[in-house]
């Protein structure tokens, strides 16, 4: 798996593009249908490289909701606030195999849920953002999106409100966290922040440009400006190389082998340390709410770029 040279990777994308454009699986999730108007056959690819270089193909510049692919970025912020040591007393750092929203393992594991990567831990490390106001906490997590993307990106509001309406199970996950002493304070607060942060609205090239922020020791190429302290930069990729795939995460790493995240948006960003940010736009999903074709482009590009970090060469 040789290394394309960098004239060759957009005509490489768009053949990854209609290699993939008839995959036509899988269902989109949708909290009501034609909030945003998807197309559910809608398909981007993008790349970016640590050097600001950008590759992009297909609907790259759609937007569309980040879900879960916020978990990476608001633990990055609870890290920057507390500390890796509190952070994990609050939640542990260990694959759960379980589907994202599951409740099922938060009284096995002494009570702190297993990785920041799905619900239960999420919604945990977004209790811990400091503000002094809902509005403050917010706003914080839009000024550090904005320091990833080198834009400003916004809350969908009718996204929210149907997630908000459809959130039992994230009040049934924040009751029993504070049961167990692992959230505290005003767990409508908390909830709200944490759909909010779901809520936004972003593109394929915009994850790709957080992937290469990530990519990049947390400076975002494009703009030269740092959205995380190098020291916690570590701390995601581990958590995305483990667990940010949900129920599919070892085989994740096994078949594609860079860190990655999902979100039930359609997006999957990855990112390849020292190298580039990819993200991939495609909304129908597998049942675990992963991208169907953006696993099978990233399966691809890990393979033809020699991106798998254990590969042999
Ligand atoms: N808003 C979704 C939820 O909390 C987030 C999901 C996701 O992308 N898995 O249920």
């Amino acid at each position: 798996s040789a290394q394309l040279p960098a004239r060759q990777i957009d005509s490489y994308l768009a053949d990854l593009y209609q290699q993939y454009l008839p995959l036509r699986t899988g269902s989109v999730y949708v909290s009501e249908p034609d909030l945003l108007q998807l197309d559910p056959d809608g398909f981007g690819i993008s790349l970016v490289t640590v050097e600001g270089q950008i590759y992009s193909v297909g609907d790259s510049q759609v937007p569309f909701l980040i879900q879960s692919i916020s978990k990476v970025f608001s633990y990055g912020l609870a890290l920057e606030d507390h500390g890796r040591d509190y952070v994990l007393t609050k939640v542990d750092v260990e694959p759960s195999g379980d589907t994202y929203n599951s409740i099922i393992k938060l009284e096995a594991n002494s009570k702190r849920p297993y990785n920041p990567m799905v619900n239960t831990g999420a919604i945990a490390t977004t209790s811990l953002i400091q503000g002094t106001s809902p509005a403050v906490r917010l706003q914080r997590i839009l000024a550090m999106y904005r320091r990833y993307i080198g834009h400003r990106v916004f809350v969908d509001t009718p996204t929210l409100v149907s997630e908000q309406v459809m959130g039992d199970r994230n009040w049934a996950i924040a009751y029993l966290l504070r049961h167990f002493d692992m959230l505290s304070g005003d767990l409508k607060q908390t909830l709200d922040l944490y759909l909010q942060q779901c809520s936004v609205l972003i593109t394929c090239q915009d994850l790709a440009v957080m992937g290469a922020t990530l990519a990049n020791q947390g400076i975002n190429p494009l703009t030269s400006e740092r959205a995380i302290q190098s020291g916690y930069v570590q701390d995601l990729l581990s958590v995305m190389n483990t667990c940010g795939m949900y129920d599919y995460a070892g085989e994740w790493v096994y078949q594609v082998g860079f860190p990655a995240k999902s979100g039930v948006g359609g997006g999957i960003i990855g990112v390849v340390p020292g190298r580039m940010g990819i993200a991939v736009f495609s909304p129908r999903l597998d049942s675990r709410g992963n991208s169907v074709r953006g696993i099978q482009v990233c399966k691809a590009l890990s393979q033809r770029l020699g991106l798998h970090l254990f590969a042999s060469g």
